[in-house]
């Protein structure tokens, strides 16, 4: 077990250290598999060409942790996403990852959504969902007493959950390390050469060879699959922008707040988050720049439209941040999935915008696909135990748990005062199995600098703390 960021890669027996299985891509579904993995006796790598795991779609999400009611009946999508919502939420009461399950509210704003409602109830059905509702103008507005004039009826969905979406790639990939995966950083895949027994890649780092290779690489699966020969499909990045409200709006919505999906995709939505804010959003653009990653006037001031006709006073409410995110677009309404066994490769493509809630899933059908290609994993055995660190303001915070700051007052000492983030906790992200390599990965480890004033008081404190206590310092 390892995790390097840095230096040549371990040479092996001169031509690269070998794995039985090297999974490229550690965003939250590449992480997943590792995991799933290292309940065997592998050799298994895990390779990101960042600095961090979950740097990149799976940083900048909308953050659902969705039932699957909407997704298109009998595609592997809809089964995965059935399935891992209900791994990732039994994961999540275990390790500690934040949940909240305040349920969905689908609004029909004008008679032909108010049809199609049932058909949804219908498709929710078809996907194994028989508790949806639907709700009246009078019931939804006392559901959701500040919702704008115009709002007909609704389709209630029990089960939709707000999760961490920071934490779960974090603990999935802390467990696979501990388990027994070596983690590599800043080390992106250049070059593949198939080989018998072993596949060689040419990383920035150096060589690494692989029996059995695992493509998770998001919006690069399509490069990716072209490395090893392949050019089955073609990835589309399609950007979603969205503004995250202060969080004295989170009064203003008591459930996700869905629109009725449109032909390009779920549209534009209103959600509280599990960190006490609100999100509007998001955009749906399909761009050719898979580093697109930036906002525009013209999409935030969109959303603000859209969002003003759902809840106008959200409107008066303070933006904290704007983000966006790029979906794994292929032109198909499925994932794309594919065991190559002459190869031993399994390309894990098109996880559009389920990634996040299907990742367990996705990971048990790749393990799957694996033995399909050839690979004897051995025994199961217990993963190493973990609990995360609790980002949710429905949780107990530290700077909260008396015991806790007795055993050590530095979980007294807040040093991000909007996020209520204390030095405990910095340095606890610090010195963890896989420590943040910057100040926006220990954001995504502690939320600190990610309330409203965006670091503009503790930002210096906090890069002292990082200075002092992060990997640069040992
Ligand atoms: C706006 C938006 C909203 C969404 N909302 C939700 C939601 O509410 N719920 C939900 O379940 N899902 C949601 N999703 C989808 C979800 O975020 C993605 O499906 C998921 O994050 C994809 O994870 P991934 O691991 O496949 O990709 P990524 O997180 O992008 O990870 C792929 C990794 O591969 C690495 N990589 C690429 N090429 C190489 C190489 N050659 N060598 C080494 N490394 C490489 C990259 O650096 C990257 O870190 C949303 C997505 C967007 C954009």
């Amino acid at each position: 077990m390892s995790v390097t960021r840095s230096g040549p890669l371990p040479s092996g027996d001169g031509d690269g250290a070998a794995y039985d299985v090297v999974v490229v891509g550690a965003g939250v579904v590449g992480s997943a598999i590792a995991r799933a993995l290292s309940r065997h006796p592998l050799r298994v790598a895990l390779v990101e060409a960042a600095n961090d795991v979950g740097d990149g779609t799976s940083k900048a999400n909308t953050a659902i942790l969705h039932t699957g009611f909407d997704a298109v009946p009998g595609t592997l999508e809809a089964r995965l996403v059935r399935e891992g919502h209900r791994l990732l939420s039994a994961y999540a009461r275990e390790t500690g990852i934040p949940v909240e399950p305040l349920g969905a509210l689908l609004v029909a704003w004008d008679e032909e959504q108010r049809a199609a409602l049932p058909r949804l109830a219908e498709k929710a059905a078809r996907n194994g969902h028989r508790t949806t509702r639907l709700l009246s103008a009078a019931e939804l507005r006392a559901r959701e007493p500040h919702l704008g004039p115009g709002a007909l009826a609704a389709l209630d969905v029990p089960g939709e959950s707000v999760i961490c979406p920071w934490t779960t790639t974090l603990a999935y990939a802390t467990q696979a390390v501990r388990s027994g995966v070596d983690l590599h950083l800043g080390c992106r895949v250049e070059a593949v050469r198939p080989g018998e027994p072993h596949h060689t890649l040419v990383t920035r780092r150096g060589v690494l060879r692989a029996r059995h290779l695992v493509n998770a690489c998001g919006l690069h699966a399509d490069a990716f699959d072209a490395l090893v020969g392949h050019e089955d499909f073609t990835v589309t990045p399609r950007r979603g922008q969205l503004l995250v409200f202060d969080t004295f709006a989170r009064d203003l919505v008591r459930h996700i707040l869905l629109p009725v999906p449109g032909p390009l995709g779920k549209g534009v939505l209103i959600t509280p988050t599990v960190y006490g804010n609100v999100l509007l959003g998001p955009t749906a653009e399909d761009l050719d720049d898979k580093t697109a990653t930036g906002t525009t006037a013209e999409g935030l001031a969109g959303l603000r439209e859209r969002g003003g006709r759902i809840l106008p006073a959200l409107l008066d409410e303070e933006v904290t941040a704007v983000y966006a995110g790029l979906r794994a677009a292929t032109g198909q309404e499925d994932y794309r999935i594919t065991a190559h066994p002459e190869l031993r490769y399994v390309t894990v493509g098109g996880i559009r915008s389920t990634g996040l809630t299907a990742s367990l899933a996705i990971a048990e059908h790749v393990r799957g696909l694996l033995a399909d290609c050839g690979l004897d994993p051995g025994p199961e055995r217990p993963l190493a135990p973990l609990r995360v660190p609790n980002l949710g303001e429905a949780f107990a915070r530290p700077y909260r748990d008396a015991r806790l700051i007795a055993r050590d007052p530095d979980f007294g000492a807040i040093v991000c005062h909007c996020e209520r983030v204390t030095r405990g906790e910095i340095r606890s992200a610090l010195a963890s199995t896989i420590p943040p390599g910057g100040l926006d990965g220990l954001r995504r480890r502690t939320r600190a600098r990610g309330g409203r004033c965006q670091g503009q008081y503790c930002g210096a404190e906090v890069r002292a703390l990082f200075e002092e206590y992060g990997e640069g310092s040992r």
